[in-house]
């Protein structure tokens, strides 16, 4: 259940697509150091264009905490669903602090389908130290990153980790349902399982920031928002395209 925060940056690319972007909605100058904040403000704009990344439904081991989704920094104890509702570590939703996308439980071999049309940025192995498992080894992770451009021109990166075999390699141009992957168990996980983790672009950051697909539906304030690292995240699922959220 378990994965690190491992950003991508593919800087070049994506300097050169704010370039078009920027000369086409007549945003700030190209190559620099993003648009001040306003990146918050784009995404409120962004057309929901999510599909499923799998067939059928399971139930989901860990939510997406937006209480500081930063796995292994964020140790305050308690996670914060996108409704609001906060859960101590420990218990179904919630075994994983800081977490930065949705666990679900896939048997390995599952089908893994993008989400929606896109570029094909990362299908490999990334090697690391998890100290989530004893002895806190280098594990070999397979993972799937795939970039999309919102409706309104917001970059997003969809992550499919953990997964057993891979089915595309970087460059290809894929489709929405298209299969990328077939779910596993490598890498940082104790149990076979998806994380499906979602990344938007930020100028005034010049990162990608993860976000939460299902938005923020709570009358309070997201507190990932307000952080100086975070950002707001909006629903991104088409229509009845959500996979459901049943705790294990
Ligand atoms: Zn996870």
């Amino acid at each position: 259940m378990f994965i690190i925060n491992w950003p991508y940056l593919s800087r070049n690319k994506i300097v050169k697509k704010i370039c078009i972007v920027s000369a086409l909605i007549l945003l700030s100058a190209c190559g620099g150091g993003g648009s001040g904040g306003d990146d918050d403000e784009a995404a409120g704009s962004a057309v929901p264009f999510f599909d499923k990344p799998f067939d059928a439904n399971f139930p989901v081991s860990n939510l997406f905490d937006h209480d500081v989704p930063l796995q292994f920094v964020d140790i305050n104890g308690y996670t914060v669903d996108h409704n609001g509702i906060q859960r101590n570590i420990g218990v179904p939703g919630a075994y994983v602090d800081g977490h930065s996308g949705h666990d679900w439980l896939l048997p390995t071999g599952t089908a893994l389908k993008s989400v929606a049309d896109g570029e094909v940025v990362f299908a490999g192995i990334e090697m690391f130290v998890c100290p989530a498992l004893p002895g806190s080894p280098v594990v070999n992770q397979k993972d799937v990153r795939v970039e999309h451009t919102a409706s309104n021109g917001d970059f997003y990166l969809s992550r499919y980790t953990h997964v057993d075999t891979i089915a595309v390699t970087v460059g290809d141009m894929v489709n929405s349902g298209q299969n990328l992957a077939t779910s596993g168990n490598t890498g940082c996980s104790t149990a076979p399982h998806l994380h499906f983790q979602v990344y938007r672009w930020s100028p005034s950051h010049n990162a990608w920031i993860t976000v939460d697909p299902y938005g923020w539906a709570a009358a309070t304030q997201d507190s990932w928002a307000q952080h100086p690292n975070g950002t707001a995240s909006v629903p991104l699922w088409k229509a009845g395209q959500a996979p459901t959220l049943v705790l294990q």
